[in-house]
């Protein structure tokens, strides 16, 4: 008999009740060091005191009132994303692959409106995700999200990851745009370079065509900027997809662009019921407000130094178990040898109460909430070491 929650998720044998800072707590009272962060999204750990404020304080006045009104929290948002990025307007969503449905439709229609309609075929890189609905499943390409549902959308041209040939080769006539994250997630913690970043806003350019950012994972503070391409300087994209981070928790996510890119987004053109609802708005302006606080990214950049030393320590002390050691800032992936499975470590780390999560390539992905102390790597690592002594000697044998 089927399970009535359909059962698509491989899930750890435990649910949390509570949570705090980076710690969560299972029904049992059990302690975890929470170094996932809910894929990404927590970064401002759990049960921070001010989303919590905003949050509840937000409950009492208002919830929802559609976006047939206006909704003075997204005016809010909005200018402080504007302000602290390339874009000039924003567009609100509930979640990451709404995000990415906006920038592909944004990316289309900007060719239409602009007199070319047969350009809006998308280049995008091989070991991909953004999402799952469909447009954002054929984007990726990948055979595990895409089998047995049926004709994909067109319009999605797949070049293997850091083949500039390929790429090149890929661009034509009908090219409406190209889609990066500038720092796979899902697929790794693959990092694109940031000469190659630079390169892809000069190739756009010179063809006429737009760079939109996948930046829902590597977004939002995750790398020690607010967004990941600003340290590949003049590498700006003209749409960005932002969210996992943005709402720490809250279901939110929003697509960002410059003025020129947004042109043919006119009245009627595209919406949704929840996005930007006032719930939403209310923590988004909470995590926002704390993160271009003086001192915070700061604070990301000093950890993440301090995470990639220690991790570098580890991958030396366990040459057998770990390849390599990748990423950009409190995003980093640790790449496992051939013969050691990513979810073992995952596995050895949750017995011994340690949270992580799995990404293809082996890799298994340590992040943090951006409010992270030193002491906290330190008892990550410790408890790393322990996983990977156990893995070598075998003990964890059983749970490939
Ligand atoms: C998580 C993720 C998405 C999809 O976000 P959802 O909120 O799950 O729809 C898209 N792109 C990247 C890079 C992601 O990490």
């Amino acid at each position: 008999m089927i399970a009535p929650v359909l059962p698509t998720y491989a899930r750890a044998p435990v649910a949390f009740e509570k949570g705090e800072g980076p710690w969560l707590f299972d029904e049992a009272g059990e302690q975890y060091l929470d170094f996932g962060a809910g894929i990404a999204v927590c970064a401002l750990g759990h049960a921070h005191p001010k989303l919590v404020a905003a949050l509840e304080g937000q409950a009492r006045r208002l919830w929802h009132t559609s976006n047939l009104y206006g909704i003075p929290g997204q005016q809010e948002l909005a200018e402080r994303l504007v302000e602290a990025s390339f874009a000039d307007t924003v567009f609100f969503t509930n979640s990451g692959l709404e995000a990415m449905e906006c920038a592909i439709k944004m990316a289309r229609k900007y060719h239409s409106h602009n007199g070319a309609p047969e350009r809006w075929r998308i280049v995008t890189f091989e070991g991909a995700f953004h999402g799952r609905s469909l447009a954002t499943i054929a984007a990726a390409g990948q055979e595990k999200l895409t089998a047995g549902f049926g004709p994909m959308p067109e319009g999605f041209d797949h070049v293997p990851f850091g083949d500039h040939d390929a790429l090149k080769a890929a661009i034509t006539g009908e090219t409406a745009a190209i889609l990066i994250e500038p720092v796979q997630g899902e697929g790794g913690i693959r990092p694109v370079p940031y000469q190659c970043l630079r390169g892809l806003r000069e190739l756009c350019d010179e063809h006429g065509i737009l760079l939109i950012h996948d930046e829902i994972q590597c977004g939002m503070g995750r790398t020690g900027r607010l967004f990941a391409h600003e340290w590949a300087e003049s590498g700006a994209p003209d749409i960005l997809a932002s969210a996992k981070g943005i709402g720490g928790g809250f279901p939110l996510g929003a697509c960002l662009a410059t003025e020129r890119a947004a042109a043919g987004m006119t009245g009627g053109s595209h919406g949704s019921t929840y996005g930007g609802n006032p719930l939403a708005m209310a923590v988004g302006n909470a995590v926002i407000e704390e993160m271009t606080a003086p001192g915070f990214m700061e604070h990301v950049v000093e950890m993440a130094g301090l995470l990639r030393q220690r991790l570098a320590g580890l991958a030396d002390e366990f040459p057998d178990v770990i390849a390599e050691v990748r990423g950009e800032g409190l995003m980093v992936g640790l790449r496992l040898q051939d013969g050691v499975v990513n979810s073992a470590l995952v596995q050895a780390a949750f017995e011994r109460r340690l949270l992580t999560v799995p990404a293809g390539d082996n890799v298994v992905r340590i992040l943090p909430p951006l409010i992270v102390e030193a002491e906290h790597i330190g008892q990550a690592v410790d408890t790393l070491t322990d996983a990977c002594k156990a893995l070598r000697d075998g003990a964890a044998v059983a749970a490939k």
